[in-house]
């Protein structure tokens, strides 16, 4: 079962719609489907397999045999990085077609799907192609006469894989590729919403050489095969991105299945720190991308904005103009940067927000709409001022365009404000007082803290949340570690039991 997509300049492709089990296609095996929408104008694009608990069974049971045989302790450190390498190259010769498709299923811009989530995704690739080899134990002195102590790293085992809508290429890849260059199998489960560029991916795993079943998907929703995912008795370690109350539930099924590892990426409110000596139009242009960059739904955005009163003016009006000059338009579009939200549930749900905040005493500087030039899921880029800490969206994820600000006089006052809040995934502050920067940077909690800028990530550095934001880090060598298991191993050279002891 393929669909047929019509995608960019009237080009017809065909894209893969079923389950991806032991390199093969099939269907759910009750044969039910669900249907995928552009975000864009809510139509539907495609009909997708709906994976249940048996087909997550049988992807699994063909994870399993593949870690036993080909993968796993049995594959060679080389030969795993060569086969990411050759994954990148693939997903680069097809970034076009792969940014169409990431495009119409997500609403983002074409060209920021294509140039900035697929070249991530590429990097990412490659990075951890690097990793595979690389991953090493230590000897350890017990008592170097008579004993010798070593460790090694093992792969964890058979992995599931559950990703959220917002960037459905890019969180493949953080957990795809770490994954892989250990040496463990996967069941991969992409969000419902989004799950066409996960499938795509499977023709180019199965053409760049990966034997079957080391990398399996099977799409549905969370409650089904998400949920069959994170109770599974033969999964070892499950990988969530997505919403606390999700996460919270996959922490459950796995304490009460079998124990399984959790690593968890659950979003946040993240604060941002704008004190007078920053260059304010820099920061006012790092604050905007904080926040609107993939039309907000994005789990480390700078959502809480602190402004300091001496520039509390100068700077909001500096910001609301970025704000007016946000590129909404036609995903299609090359210029556009700001696309509709996910879906109309999502759209409703911020709009929701807004009108919260205005009823708990909060003034509306910019937007606050749905956007009126399409039918699309789109909201006009969004900032509420006078937002004092009790109010809901202040302390809530909207997960949408919004910007809350409050004022602020000192920096032992904002501290406190930054970090009166569940989340600790992200965090930022502006100044141009290189003391200032140490002091704040160190008090703030979150797992990055960003200084004079916000948002960057990159491959190498390692990413998640303090508090309620999640448990454990992707990317950089924290990430590969993560799908490691510690094994000591303690041989004895002259050591003698004298029994009984
Ligand atoms: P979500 O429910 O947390 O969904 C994320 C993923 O988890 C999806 O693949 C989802 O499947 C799956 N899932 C849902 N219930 C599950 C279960 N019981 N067991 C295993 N997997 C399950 O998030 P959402 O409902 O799409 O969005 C709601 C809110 O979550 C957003 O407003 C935002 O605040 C937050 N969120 C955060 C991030 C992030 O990057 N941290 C990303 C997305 C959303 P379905 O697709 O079938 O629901
Ligand atoms: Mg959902």
């Amino acid at each position: 079962m393929v669909a047929q997509l019509s995608l960019l300049a009237g080009r017809k492709a065909s894209v893969p719609t079923q389950c991806f089990i032991n390199n093969q296609w099939v269907d759910a095996l009750d044969g039910e489907t669900f249907e995928t929408l552009n975000p864009a104008t809510g139509e539907k694009i495609a009909d997708v397999s709906s994976g249940k608990a048996a087909d997550v069974d049988a992807a699994v049971k063909a994870a399993r045999e593949a870690f036993n045989t080909t993968w796993g302790r049995n594959s060679l450190p080389d030969n795993r990085s060569a086969l990411l390498h050759k994954l990148a190259d693939l997903i680069e010769r097809d970034q076009q077609h792969l940014g169409e498709l990431e495009s119409v299923n997500s609403g983002k811009g074409m060209r920021i799907a294509r140039d900035f989530d697929i070249g991530d995704t590429i990097g990412c690739l490659r990075y951890y192609a690097g990793w595979a080899g690389k991953v090493t134990g230590e000897t350890i002195e017990v008592s170097s006469k008579t004993k010798m102590v070593y460790t090694t790293l093992d792969p964890i085992g058979v992995c599931g894989q559950v990703i959220p809508w917002n960037y459905p290429i890019m969180m493949w890849a953080w957990k795809v590729a770490p994954a892989l260059a250990a040496g463990c199998t996967i069941v991969m489960k992409p969000s419902e919403l989004t799950p066409l560029t996960a499938l795509a991916l499977c023709d180019l795993i199965v053409e760049a050489g990966f034997p079957p079943g080391v990398v399996n998907v099977v799409p549905g929703y969370g409650a089904t095969a998400g949920a069959a995912i994170s109770s599974h008795m033969d999964i070892d370690k499950v990988a969530f991105t997505g919403s606390v109350a999700t996460g919270r539930t996959i922490m459950v099924a796995a304490a009460q299945s079998n124990l399984k590892k959790v690593t968890l990426e659950l979003g946040g409110k993240s604060p941002s720190i704008i004190f007078p000596s920053a260059d304010l139009e820099q920061a006012a242009s790092w604050s905007a991308m904080g926040v609107f960059y993939n039309s907000g739904q994005d789990c480390c955005a700078g959502t809480r904005l602190y402004v300091h009163d001496d520039i509390y003016d100068e700077f909001m009006s500096l910001l609301v103009a970025k704000a007016k000059a946000c590129a909404i338009g036609d995903p299609w579009d090359d210029a556009t940067s700001f696309g509709p939200l996910i879906s109309a549930a999502q759209r409703d749900k911020v709009l929701k927000y807004i009108e919260s905040g205005v009823s708990e005493g909060a003034k509306v500087a910019t937007g606050g709409q749905k956007w009126p030039e399409s039918k699309g899921f789109y909201v006009e880029p969004t900032i509420l001022e006078d937002c004092k800490p009790h109010m809901k969206v202040v302390q809530e994820e909207i997960f949408g365009p919004v910007l809350v600000v409050s004022r602020f006089s000192t920096e032992e006052e904002v501290l406190k404000l930054a970090n009166d809040s569940t989340y600790g995934l992200g965090a930022a502050c502006f100044t141009g007082d290189a003391k200032q920067a140490m002091r704040v940077s160190g008090e703030l909690q979150a797992g990055t803290v960003w200084v004079n800028l916000y948002g960057l990530l990159h491959s190498s550095v390692p990413f998640g949340g303090y508090k309620h934001s999640g448990i454990g880090r992707e990317l950089g060598s924290a990430g590969v570690h993560e799908y490691c298991i510690v094994k000591a191993v303690q041989h004895n050279i002259s050591e003698e039991m004298a029994w009984p002891v």
